[in-house]
């Protein structure tokens, strides 16, 4: 038994010891007493129509009893009957539909073995038993599915008693697979079933209903009613033992244990209770009932209006999938977006790692870059880079149609430096120099670069050689005025010689003709320049003042840059 049934039952337990005053209830059954009204039996003994101050009592049926007259009738306040009742509704019998038990009937045509009866076209000409319309009317649906008229049919008016069949009196019994099929066993008589199912007849049976005077009167009660009912069934069938064994003990002696058991087993595998709720009705399958009657002929017009009784509490159980679909849709989600959140989180970490080793390898390339074309002591062009991005200039100004002209600088008597002050020393005044050259002589873009040990040059863009003459004296001024102190006191005299030639072809040719004219200027004494390709070979020296332009559009990349 579930839980919530327990909570249920406990529940109508408990309203029951303040029950006050009770309303009697007549039940009419359907047949004998049986396992086939079990859940009304358990209702009545675990208390679950007390504890809805309800007293019910029960009225057993056969011997041709109609249980929808006796409603009608006002004999009974409730009844038990088959899927007939549409056929009552539509010959407006005042009766509605409460709850059906059995999700498919257990009535069946019951014959002899001996006989060879096995199909409904084998009972044409055959006398069968029935008990009235309604309530065999399923069985007769068989016939009429088959394309028998029920006029090739020799009706029988059953004792309901199975001995009916035994004795010949019958060639066909109207009978319920769950009951006389286990005494034909007992009696070990050899028998055949002719199931309507097989036929395309598969109806609701044993349907709690009422009238609909007690509907509409008395709603709340036939609402309590139905569900101590139902809640009786469920009981009956999670408890078959203790049930069986109350039945036969307080209301049916006459049948076995073992006939009540096989009873039981027939009638749960029909209501189905693992699979449906207990008592549910659907209206598109009363509808395909009222068709099938239609279509047969038995009534005219397939309308249940007002056939299932409509519950006046909300019905609210359709709220359980919806909620159970929308906390799966919520667990779903939250799944998801969790293992979002920690696949972004993975993903951040991964990118910020990458990030980090990207920076760290553009760093190390640069750094690589810079060793690769500077010099380490001042920070200039080395002469790798000097020939690189000359080549580059010297495209440039060929485009541009400017003039380029390349500087060779060597110090003078540098030896004499280290020798007399120290190699450290030497580097001062190399660094020294350096900074001076640059910030004398060197725009933004020509080219400066040490090429040897105490050896820089220069490439001067749209510089001529007046211009590199006026450039030159500059420098050579410039480093006689550098006043590096010495240790002693004084001060460290620089002087530089420079050669000078323009630059056309290439750079290496250029550099060979600037050498030449530093060797000349070195022969010439020192401390001065000389252009190579002059004619003369004294010192040249400008007049013409240098200016300094921006010749070249500020968007223009200029291929010596950093
Ligand atoms: P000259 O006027 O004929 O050029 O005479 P010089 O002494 O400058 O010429 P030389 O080629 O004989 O000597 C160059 C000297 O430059 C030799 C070397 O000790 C020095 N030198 C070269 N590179 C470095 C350097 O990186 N640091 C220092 N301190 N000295 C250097
Ligand atoms: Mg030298
Ligand atoms: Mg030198």
């Amino acid at each position: 038994m579930s839980l919530f049934s327990k909570i249920k039952i406990l529940c109508l337990v408990i309203v029951s010891f303040s029950a006050i005053s009770e309303t009697q209830i007549n039940l009419q059954l359907r047949w004998l007493h049986q396992f086939q009204f079990a859940g009304y039996y358990m209702a009545i003994e675990k208390g679950f129509y007390q504890a809805q101050e309800l007293t019910v009592n029960l009225i057993e049926g056969g011997n041709g009893l109609s249980p929808v007259e006796q409603l009608i009738q006002g004999k009974a306040d409730f009844a038990v009957s088959g899927s007939g009742i549409v056929i009552e509704r539509a010959a407006q019998k005042p009766v509605v539909a409460l709850a059906a038990i059995s999700q498919t009937s257990p009535l069946v045509w019951i014959t002899l073995q001996k006989n060879n009866l096995t199909q409904p076209h084998d009972l044409i000409n055959k006398k069968i038993a029935i008990i009235n319309l309604v309530e065999s009317a399923e069985l007769l649906a068989t016939f009429k599915k088959e394309g028998i008229s029920l006029t090739n049919i020799a009706e029988f008016k059953t004792q309901q008693t199975i001995d009916d069949l035994i004795t010949g009196k019958v060639d066909a019994y109207n009978g319920y697979s769950s009951n006389e099929p286990f005494l034909l066993k007992e009696k070990s008589i050899a028998y055949s079933l002719i199931y309507p199912s097989q036929y395309g007849v598969n109806f609701y049976n044993d349907i709690l209903i009422t009238s609909e005077n007690l509907a509409k009167s008395s709603p709340e009660l036939v609402e309590k009613f139905t569900q101590a009912s139902l809640a009786g069934w469920e009981y009956a069938f999670n408890n078959i033992e203790e049930t069986v064994q109350l039945i036969h003990t307080k209301y049916a002696q006459g049948k076995s244990i073992a006939h009540l058991n096989f009873e039981a087993q027939k009638l749960k595998e029909l209501a189905m209770p693992d699979f449906v709720t207990i008592g549910h009705m659907n209206p598109g399958r009363w509808q395909q009932i009222a068709q099938t009657y239609t279509e047969l002929g038995m009534i005219e017009q397939a309308d249940i209006s007002g056939l299932m009784y409509h519950s006046t509490q909300p019905d609210l159980s359709w709220l359980i999938p919806i909620t159970i679909f929308t906390l799966l849709i919520i667990l779903i989600l939250s799944l998801i977006s969790w293992r979002f959140a920690y696949l972004t989180g993975a993903l951040k970490k991964e990118i910020k790692r990458r990030t980090y080793a990207e920076n760290n390898l553009i760093k190390l390339n640069k750094q690589l870059k810079t060793q690769a074309t500077s010099d380490p002591l001042t920070q200039i062009f080395n002469r790798r880079a000097f020939f690189e991005k000359g080549d580059a200039l010297l495209n440039l100004a060929k485009r541009k149609g400017l003039n380029l002209s390349l500087f060779v600088i060597d110090l003078d008597h540098f030896k004499h430096i280290n020798d007399n002050y120290g190699h450290k020393t030497g580097d001062l005044a190399l660094k020294t120099v350096c900074n001076q050259i640059k910030e004398t002589a060197i725009r933004e873009y020509d080219i400066f670069a040490r090429i040897g040990g105490e050896e820089f040059a220069i490439i001067a863009l749209d510089c001529n050689l007046p211009q590199a003459e006026h450039l030159a004296e500059r420098i050579l001024q410039c480093l006689r005025d550098i006043q590096l102190s010495s240790e002693n006191g004084g001060f460290i005299k620089l002087t530089a010689s420079i050669g000078i030639s323009s630059l056309t072809q290439s750079i290496s040719d250029s550099l060979s003709q600037a050498d030449c004219a530093l060797y000349q200027a070195k022969a010439n004494g020192r401390d001065q320049y000389f252009v190579f390709n002059t004619v003369s070979d004294e010192i040249k020296s400008s007049s013409e003042q240098t200016t300094y332009k921006n010749l070249f559009p500020v968007n223009e990349s200029l291929p010596f840059h950093e």
